[in-house]
């Protein structure tokens, strides 16, 4: 027997500046064993990457379980504006949406007003319910997401390092941290995606769809791949979008304000996830919520050069000067590689990410992070590489340059080491508090650099390789970056 429900009605912009999120509740019946949800709004934005006028209303459903804020017990999906309809079974469901059994009661559809014209938003939501009939089987699985720890998995990946006298072993592995699957707005299976950072030789892949975790088992099942593969989720807001990794579970995406997201926060913190303020910068979209402290991270690079990447540069050097340490990463926010058509003019692992981890697992990488001991780079072949270390011992010829990026150092006179490859014809601009205090050209395509700074009264020291890229009257781009190597402060 089907049951059909119409939801229609009109959101004034006033209501959703102060409250973007609108919930219509409808009722599900015992029995229910399919649930198929259609939507359309008028006007909606046709133009591409959001330009021109329109309005953009995004679409989730929260189960009979409950939609408090935070509490994901009852979280059964998001699809954002990426679809117009969606379905929900107990043993199969729309990418996005998580599949199980059909709970009965008061289910929510949450409408997210991403954008409205002056006119507000008028909406027709279509629910459809295949109720069985007595004697009709009800298939009641239950749904297989589960929450977990980090993985300490060690997969046979990336290049032993042995640094400094200080014992330090390790590996660098280099990967990306931002993408997109058919779970959200992206192109791709996650199996697509994993097999074409495979052949690009990345050692992990964070996977980072929009408000949903349904993508996390299908990287389960691919447990096997010779590649870290990191669960995340792009708790994507309208104030602001930010990667968090590491966490099994749905992580809330419904902040509309500070306190809701320091909530957020402190909800990925205590459950041992990282958090990462995406793309901060004006096409990011940026970040516009107050608070800039309590995170770890920052995706520094995203995307190419062009894209206005030196806004957030801008932003990190003035966190970093302000004394909070937060670690910059990249992210090349891939939304399809093929056999999908292209959508971005770079691919996948543009930035690349390398980190220096104890272990090549899940959560070797994640302390590599969450430690600084990262830099970021073009692309994982032809991109170069640039490690900034340090020695307090006196320097040679007893020098280890024990210390690197992530690292701290005391104060007074410190000799430092810069190893650039890759980076023939292009200048090391060597960095603190923000300053160049020197740009040095390149002649070489692997080159060992040697300086000694008085840090005294600084807070950090960083490099970035820059050079041409196109056209000459396009300007330099950064091709690599550090992480700082932070001085002590008294
Ligand atoms: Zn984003
Ligand atoms: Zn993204």
């Amino acid at each position: 027997m089907e049951k059909h429900v119409r939801l229609e009605g009109h959101i004034p912009a006033e209501r959703a500046r102060q409250d973007p999120y609108v919930y219509l509740p409808f009722s599900v019946p015992p029995r229910t064993r399919r649930i198929d949800v259609a939507y359309e709004y008028v006007e909606p934005v046709t133009a591409p990457f959001g330009m021109g006028p329109g309005s953009t209303l995004d679409i989730g459903v929260f189960d009979s379980r409950g939609r408090e804020f935070l509490d994901g017990t009852g979280f059964r999906g998001w699809s954002g504006a990426a679809r117009s309809e969606f379905f929900l079974a107990p043993r199969e469901s729309t990418p996005g949406y998580i599949r199980g059994p059909l709970f009965p009661g008061e289910w929510n559809i949450v409408l997210g007003v991403a954008r409205a014209e002056p006119v507000g938003v008028r909406y027709v939501v279509d629910v459809r319910l295949d109720v069985a009939e007595d004697g009709e089987e009800v298939p009641d699985d239950l749904p297989v997401l589960a929450g977990g720890a980090v993985s300490t998995v060690v997969k046979p990946v990336g290049q032993a390092d042995e640094r400094g006298s200080d014992g330090r072993s390790g590996r660098w592995l280099k990967g990306d941290l931002h993408c997109h699957t058919v779970h959200s707005d992206g192109l791709n299976t996650v199996r697509e995606l994993v097999d074409r950072a495979i052949e690009l030789g990345l050692d992990f892949l964070a996977v980072t769809d929009h408000n949903t975790n349904t993508h996390h088992e299908d990287i389960e099942a691919l447990s096997d791949r010779p590649i870290i593969l990191i669960p995340g989720e792009e708790v994507t807001t309208y104030w602001g979008h930010a990667n968090t990794w590491g966490l099994r579970e749905w992580v809330e995406y419904r902040c509309a304000d500070q306190g809701s997201m320091a909530a957020v926060q402190r909800f990925i913190a205590e459950k041992g996830g990282l958090f990462s303020i995406n793309h901060p910068k004006c096409v990011g979209p940026p970040w516009l919520f107050t608070g800039w402290e309590g995170f770890q991270s920052m995706e520094v690079w995203q995307a190419m050069w062009r894209f206005y990447n030196w806004e957030s540069l801008e932003r990190w050097d003035n966190l970093l000067q302000r004394g909070e340490r937060v670690v910059a990463v990249g992210g090349s926010d891939t939304h399809s590689v093929p056999p999908a058509k292209p959508r971005h003019p770079h691919g996948l692992a543009e930035p690349t990410t390398w980190v220096y981890a104890d272990e090549a697992s899940e959560a070797g990488v994640l302390a590599a992070i969450r430690a600084g001991r990262v830099f970021v780079t073009d692309s994982p072949e032809r991109g170069s590489r640039l490690v900034l270390s340090a020695d307090e011992d006196g320097g040679p010829p007893a020098a280890d340059y024990g210390k690197m990026m992530g690292d701290e150092v005391s104060g007074g006179v410190v000799r430092f080491r810069v190893r650039v490859t890759g980076g023939f014809e292009r200048r090391l601009w060597l960095i603190a508090d923000g300053e160049p205090f020197d740009i040095i050209p390149i002649e070489t395509d692997d080159a060992t650099l040697d300086f000694s700074l008085d840090v005294s009264g600084r807070r950090y020291v960083r490099a970035e390789l820059r050079g041409r890229r196109g056209r000459p009257e396009r300007g330099e781009v950064v091709w690599a970056m550090t992480n700082p190597i932070w001085v002590a402060q008294g």
